[in-house]
């Protein structure tokens, strides 16, 4: 089975358009910001602004230099925070090297924090109180509902112990409610080819071309694929996709999986970010 993350996204997308068609009169704006000239990341924001537009939702972009200080970027970011105008910030990632992420993301107002990344988005994850969290682990959540794929008592193994994805992912599939028993798989882990065996639902976040091979994969097991690289001008995934498609119950194609799905979520959570504002009423 193909996991079809463009369907499933194209899906959400609808979904927001037609709930913001009730709401004629709100507009919702995200923000997006770039620090210097990173061609994949406008490539990312682009797509992002696209998408966000074509589900009514308005948006705003700000390029900043490269060379900019810490100072000047937290006033630039705190200037989004303050604007009533603006529901969702999203700071492309990676920063620039001389830049602190953590000291940048705090400035964010965990209420208009559309990547789920601040220290109390991540605290409210743990804590078992969500309400925004990362897009790229919730797309995968929001697959496994939309193809009723079971989670609870099964277990699931994460590869890759990120904040962005990972460890969230790990969070997202292990609360109540989801009831996976998680393993988490890192660069140190032993056998991870044995690790991965035992995977029900196995998901890859790592960067590393093809590194889930076919002898990872437990027959039948759902196989999401979030690892993005690039080989010679090609989009590769991590899983080797030809191989392991012939073994698992399920697999997200790499593109069109769970890349598309990130997208709807940060959608989603632009709309929820509005909801915590009381720019949208809190039922919607
Ligand atoms: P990251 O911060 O570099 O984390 C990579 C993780 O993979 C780390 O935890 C690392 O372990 C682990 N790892 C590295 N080599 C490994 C190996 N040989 N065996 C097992 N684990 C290994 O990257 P990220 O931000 O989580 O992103 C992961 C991938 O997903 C990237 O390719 C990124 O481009 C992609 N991505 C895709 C989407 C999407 O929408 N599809 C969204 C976000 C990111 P250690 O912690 O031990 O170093």
């Amino acid at each position: 089975m193909i996991i079809d993350g463009k369907k499933v996204a194209a899906d959400i997308r609808n979904k927001i358009k037609s709930q913001l068609g009730h709401f004629p009169n709100t507009k919702i704006t995200l923000a997006t910001v770039i620090v210097g000239n990173n061609p994949a990341g406008q490539l990312y924001v682009g797509m992002k602004h696209r998408e966000a537009n074509a589900a009514g939702i308005h948006s705003k972009h700000i390029d900043l230099d490269e060379n900019i200080s810490q100072r000047d970027l937290e006033e630039q970011i705190s200037l989004l925070a303050d604007d009533d105008d603006v529901h969702g910030i999203l700071v492309q990632l990676p920063l620039p090297k001389h830049l602190n992420k953590e000291r940048m993301l705090s400035k964010i107002p965990s209420y208009k924090d559309v990547d789920g990344l601040t220290d109390v988005n991540m605290g409210r994850l743990l804590q078992g109180h969500k309400q925004l969290v990362p897009c790229t682990p919730l797309g995968v959540i929001r697959l496994i509902e939309a193809y009723n794929i079971e989670t609870s008592g099964r277990n699931a193994v994460v590869v890759g112990r990120s904040s962005l994805v990972g460890l969230p992912q790990m969070l997202l599939l292990s609360e109540k409610g989801a009831d996976a028993t998680v393993t988490l798989a890192h660069s140190r882990t032993n056998d991870l080819a044995e690790v991965c065996k035992n995977a029900d639902i196995l998901v890859a976040a790592v960067g590393v071309p093809a590194i889930i091979k076919a002898d990872f994969v437990k027959p039948g097991a759902m196989v999401f694929d979030v690892g993005v690289s690039r080989v010679d001008d090609k989009i590769q995934g991590d899983v080797d996709c030809d191989a392991v498609s012939k073994i698992a119950g399920g697999i997200t194609p790499m593109p069109g999986g769970t890349g598309p799905m990130t997208v709807a979520c940060l959608l989603e959570n632009t709309i929820l970010a509005a909801t915590l504002q009381d720019v949208l009423p809190r039922s919607h």
